[in-house]
């Protein structure tokens, strides 16, 4: 944990703050290039947010949680600020990016008890010395005025990132389980499961029944983008 603020303070000193999008320096990500992110707005399921109307996914394997929201598309900046989160100076982002959730998801659509970020397997997170879900939490939490409990959820050992080469159904299949409950009571509680990207929903579903199983009440999950 040292190591990684201490790398992040390099990087951050080696990498000054720069725009994601144009380059401008002084900030991470500008308003201008904040304000021409493409927003994961239209007719979308209004339980898995996938586009279009009558979502397969939903009536076939319906995902666990019971409803998602994403703020943009994987398209334009966002890309990049999803890649600075991941690989850069995590903080200094993390903030700019959960503004930006929260002026773009209602908040009535994201109001719970307790947020909770996705884990990351536990060897991603020794190598890069933080968990960028985690950063974007702790930071839509101080918005939301809202706690988090970054170890409510965790990886089991030995679980491969998801694999992307199968169909959405599969994949749902193949990660559930990876999941389980850590140490924190959900009991009766909403909880607000927060990823920096989604692909298939089948780990936001996974993640949402090991929150079921420690008792959770309602699960709601909030990404930055979408990849649809
Ligand atoms: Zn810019
Ligand atoms: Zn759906």
């Amino acid at each position: 944990m040292v190591v990684g603020r201490l790398t992040r303070a390099v990087v951050e000193l080696v990498f000054p703050a720069q725009c994601v999008g144009c380059g401008s320096s002084g900030v991470f990500l500008c308003a201008e290039c904040a304000a021409a992110m493409p927003r994961a707005d239209g007719v979308r399921c209004v339980r898995c947010w996938l586009p279009g109307l009558g979502c397969r996914l939903c009536r076939d394997a319906p995902p666990a949680f019971d409803q998602l929201r994403a703020a943009y598309r994987y398209e334009g900046a966002v890309p990049e600020l999803v890649r600075a989160l991941k690989y850069r100076g995590a903080t200094a982002v993390a903030e700019p990016m959960a503004e930006a959730m929260v002026a773009t998801v209602p908040r009535e659509e994201i109001l719970s008890d307790v947020i909770v970020p996705v884990p990351l397997s536990g060897m991603r997170k020794r190598t890069r010395g933080y968990n960028q879900a985690e950063e974007l939490a702790n930071a839509l939490g101080r918005f939301l005025g809202v706690g988090v409990l970054p170890r409510a959820i965790e990886r089991r050992r030995g679980t491969p990132p998801q694999a992307r080469s199968r169909n959405a159904i599969e994949r749902l299949h193949n990660v559930a389980g990876a999941f389980h409950a850590g140490e924190a009571d959900l009991s009766g509680r909403s909880v607000l499961l927060v990823d920096d990207v989604t692909t298939t929903r089948s780990t936001l579903s996974a993640c949402a029944e090991a929150a079921r199983r420690a008792g959770a009440r309602e699960v709601r999950c909030v990404t930055f983008a979408t990849e649809d």
